[in-house]
């Protein structure tokens, strides 16, 4: 299969998932993980169609970006730390994996030096994992306000990231959950969050039955990375 095939057969089971839970097909948004792929592998997933780009070591987006095609849209959906926040404020539409109202304020800076409006997902820790990054579930609420009183920041909603498992049922109570906490969110604040970001290759069919508005697809569309730039994050 090419990247055009594999794109085809991802977009159709998002849609029969989409569908499947009462919604439209356009109700979910694609973004294409490239991290560990050349920019070659971003231009043909681009001619495919693709549109939406994720990268999660700013390193390496710094490098690759500049050599993809114009037009494309990118999210970071890594752990940012704070002195890349600078480069990550010029590089991408929306930060993805917020997880600290410390990061939050470096980035607000760095969005307003910019002259920019920084579109931000809060990163929920779904499965406790302490490897994980993320809030804590029960942490969101208590930043939520402060981090939207941000200038420079626009809060879209909430990011999470299910473990790896073969039977992907076994990350559906994890997904229910960040959708109640979506929601949750969403009346805090008074305004509907749009973006709900969860799903991956191997979980994003269940994902989107519970409520994804966005899901992160880098192996099912790209084959494993092989594309190290630098280490360095
Ligand atoms: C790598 C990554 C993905 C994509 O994972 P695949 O299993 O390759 O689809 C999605 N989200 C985040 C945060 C990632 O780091």
């Amino acid at each position: 299969m090419d990247i055009e095939d594999r794109v085809r057969s991802v977009r159709e089971r998002v849609a029969a998932a989409a569908v499947k839970s009462g919604r439209a097909p356009e109700s979910v948004a694609l973004l294409a993980v490239s991290k560990g792929h050349p920019p070659g592998a971003v231009r043909e997933a681009a001619e495919a169609g693709l549109k939406l780009f994720g990268e999660s070591k700013v390193q390496e987006a710094k490098a690759k970006i500049p050599l993809c095609p114009g037009k494309l849209r990118w999210h970071f959906i890594g752990h940012l730390q704070s002195n890349k926040a600078r480069d990550a404020a010029f590089l991408f539409e929306m930060i993805q994996s917020v997880d600290s109202l410390a990061i939050a304020e470096v980035l607000s800076k760095a969005a307003v030096n910019a002259g920019k409006t920084l579109q931000i997902l809060i990163e929920v820790n779904i499965a406790g994992e302490s490897t994980k990054f993320g809030y804590h579930p029960d942490s969101v609420r208590a930043d939520l306000a402060r981090i939207n009183s941000l200038p420079g920041l626009e809060i879209h909603g909430l990011m999470g990231m299910a473990p790896w498992t073969p039977e992907t049922e076994r990350a559906r109570p994890m997904f229910r959950k960040l959708k109640a906490l979506h929601d949750e969110c969403s009346g805090c604040l008074g305004a509907p969050l749009p973006v709900l970001s969860m799903g991956m290759s191997g979980d994003y069919e269940v994902a989107i039955e519970e409520g994804s508005t966005l899901v992160r697809i880098g192996t099912a569309l790209f084959g494993g990375g092989r594309y190290p730039i630098s280490p360095a994050n």
